[in-house]
């Protein structure tokens, strides 16, 4: 059969390997898994035999005394453990009696990237058909929405890479932008070899992260300016006739009134905003135009902004106007970053959309998806809040009463997160699913251990839109059931009929076929016997003969007239800029040995030892003016809250960043201090900018009491 196959495991004995991918990032590495839960690399076309720290340990957590493996339900203000039937039925009595007395949107729902497509549709058919709920998002909206949002108005559809990830190996030029997979997703490196080989690879980011080491060409702009050096690299292709005229003209729409923008960010100008020297603008805009193949990609750097969906939009310009989207060998791609960030955002559990990527609020869609999964059209609810605006009612009049919580740790992961804290205490009701206790499970009434990746078939998109089949490789520990079927125990506790939330995988996954058949994302040609047979299916495969669509837009673009769209942006700069008081930019991101909030990281020990807790990241100078030395603790304060670790000198830092990794808990919260302006598209945080202080930790007390610091 083909993905299972006889050989040693590590731990001894013939034992039968199970081809699979690793449980975390969009890169979903290929490898192999035996019933003891032994790991080992297998070639997969996006990881080439590879695998990072994270991918390696992964199984740690399958048997982690972390674990947890009974329901928990608060008693005497402490989480006991429950029966199952006990757990289920508390639940659906308490969200019964909620939305009796304030309504169906007493109850919110909050899912996550890293669910399979099957847990991630079910979610948002539960929310809607079971619950009536309008209230439900989840954690992409914190990761991707900006790229999603930007790449459907220039392209007409949002799929992260639109092109297999192999395709960047045969680039001469790489252009990253707010992208750090030296960290992130370290196999992804080898696909950037023949652009930094042909002394092409050139990465845009604040810091001088291993990527940027690797690169041959570092641009290092302020925080928050990356849509003005896009704006400036834009004029001097104009200016030094670059641009590729032919192709503005036959597959774009939009030029000139982005140009009317863009001429006013000539390059000496914008050095002054953004701190890259005009020379080197302009030699970005001749590699691009002298390259045979090239690439534009940017990530959560360019994303994670209020002006996000503009900033991506500002460097998917960039690439119009030197001609690459929709060229083979040539594009513009989002590096997508948690393991289902791309089927995690097709398939309904966005605030506004339904299955297919379909908007929820278009009556064609709510028709086709109503007849799927046999209800009234009328019956679905409107589009509810995003994430944020959700995390920040809960609890207050207008806002839910109780909130399932699938597969996200919002405590950690939600910017200024003590804010969100204090919402999550003020609920009524909080229930989360989960693998370990979380430091949102901690604060849950009811917690029921779900089963994790190796325990469970289901598929996960990549990042180039393919969907792959993650098989069952061993079975769960006793007590632990699948999301799925925690999602069917409810709904018949809530009334549905038996059998409408069905528990198989293969089975919710012939349901979201039909769901997104005749959609954008449609998926009604996938099988999982396509997938066990190792097809590639990237999205759309609207037939069971259809192949896929590995290369999108190749033919024309998804907009009616087939051109892609410039969009005319202005540069603004941060929400929160720098001032007297708060005079440094506060920035944050990823370690290698971690995973989003690091909630399951963290409970792998060679991750937890190598990479204990947090660390401030800030020039020498910096820290020589604030009185804190290496190693110190110190604290960097916002006007939300602070966060205190050791510091760490890095001496390619801009003496005007201070940087926080997001993965830890408690008063490491690097989401103490971001900033929660939204995007006015896509809703997303800014969490890659904000006004911040660095202080010894001593002093931070005195700060904080002078009313500086502290959330509201
Ligand atoms: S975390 Fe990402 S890069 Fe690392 S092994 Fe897993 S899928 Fe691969």
């Amino acid at each position: 059969m083909p993905g299972a196959h006889d050989r040693p495991g590590r731990r001894g004995g013939n034992e039968t390997r199970t081809d699979t991918h690793c449980p975390y990032c969009a890169l979903q590495c290929g490898m192999t898994l035996t019933p003891a839960a032994d790991v080992a690399p297998r070639e997969f076309p996006t990881s080439r035999g590879g695998l990072c720290q994270k991918g390696w340990t992964s199984a740690s957590l399958l048997d982690s005394p972390a674990r947890l493996t009974t329901p928990l339900v608060r008693t005497g203000g402490e989480l006991r453990p429950a029966s199952w039937d006990g757990a289920l039925d508390l639940i659906a009595a308490r969200l019964t009696g909620l939305q009796a007395e304030h309504g169906r949107d007493a109850v919110a729902v909050f899912g996550g990237g890293g669910l399979t497509n099957e847990k991630a549709y079910l979610l948002g058919k539960f929310a809607r058909v079971a619950l009536g709920t309008s209230q439900i998002d989840y954690n992409g909206r914190f990761c991707m929405s900006s790229a999603a949002a930007a790449g459907l108005r220039a392209f007409g559809v949002d799929r992260g890479l639109p092109f297999p990830v192999t395709d960047l190996a045969g680039a001469d030029v790489i252009v990253l932008v707010g992208s750090n997979p030296a960290e992130t997703m370290p196999p992804f490196l080898q696909q950037l070899q023949g652009a930094a080989a042909a002394g092409g690879l050139v990465v845009v980011d604040p810091r001088r992260t291993p990527t940027a080491e690797q690169a041959n060409v570092h641009l290092a702009p302020a925080p928050g300016t990356d849509l003005a050096l896009a704006l400036g690299v834009l004029h001097a292709t104009v200016a030094e006739g670059l641009i590729d005229e032919a192709y503005v003209a036959e597959r774009t729409a939009g030029f000139d009134e982005t140009w009317r923008i863009a001429a006013r960010y000539w390059p000496e100008h914008v050095e002054r905003i953004t701190g890259v020297s005009a020379a080197d603008q302009r030699a970005l805009a001749r590699m691009l135009a002298g390259a045979g193949n090239a690439y534009v990609l940017t990530a959560r750097g360019a994303e994670q902004h209020a002006t996000g969906v503009d900033t991506v939009s500002a460097w998917i310009d960039v690439a119009l106007a030197h001609g690459l989207p929709g060229r083979a060998g040539s594009g513009y791609g989002c590096l997508t970053g948690q393991g289902n960030g791309q089927g995690g955002r097709e398939h309904g559990q966005k605030a506004d959309q339904l299955p297919g990527y379909r908007k929820l609020a278009d009556p064609a869609a709510r028709e086709h998806v109503a007849g799927v999964w046999g209800v009234d059209p009328d019956s679905l609810p409107a589009p509810g809040r995003s994430a944020y605006e959700l995390l920040d009612v809960l609890g207050r009049p207008e806002g839910p009463k109780a909130m399932l919580v699938f597969g996200s740790n919002v405590v950690v992961s939600a910017p200024r997160s003590q804010r969100v804290t204090d919402r999550l205490e003020a609920l009524d009701f909080l229930v989360t699913a989960d693998v370990v206790l979380s430091e949102t499970a901690a604060m849950a009434d009811v917690v029921l251990p779900v089963t994790q990746w190796a325990e469970e078939d289901g598929t996960m998109t990549n990042l180039e839109g393919r969907v792959l089949l993650r098989r069952k490789a061993i079975d769960p520990p006793e007590g632990v059931r699948s999301d799925l079927d925690v999602l069917a125990g409810l709904a018949e506790r809530l009334g549905q009929p038996a059998g409408r939330f069905p528990v198989d995988a293969e089975e919710v996954f012939t349901e979201l076929r039909a769901a997104s058949a005749g959609g954008v994302a449609d998926y009604s040609g996938v099988t999982y016997e396509r997938l066990r047979a190792g097809e590639a299916l990237h999205w759309p495969v609207p037939a069971a003969g259809h192949s896929g669509t590995p290369r999108l837009f190749l033919d024309g673009f998804a907009h009616p007239d087939g051109r892609a769209r410039f969009v005319a942006v202005e540069h603004t700069g941060p929400a929160e800029p720098p001032d007297a008081e708060f005079p440094l930019q506060a920035t944050t991101g990823r370690l290698l040995q971690h995973y989003q909030s690091g909630a399951q990281t963290r409970a792998v020990p060679e991750l937890a030892e190598a990479v204990p807790e947090a660390c401030i990241e800030v020039h020498p100078d910096t820290a020589a003016r604030a009185g804190v030395a290496v190693g110190e603790v110190a604290t960097v304060e916002s006007r939300r809250g602070a966060v205190t670790a050791p510091v760490r000198c890095v001496p390619s830092m801009r003496p005007d960043v201070v940087f926080v990794p997001f993965h830890f808990p408690g008063g490491q919260r690097a989401n103490l201090i971001t900033n929660p302006v939204l995007d006015p598209t896509s809703r997303m945080p800014e969490f890659k900018v904000c006004a911040a202080r660095l202080v010894p930790a001593g002093a931070a007390e005195s700060a904080e009491q002078q009313g500086a610091g502290g959330a509201s």
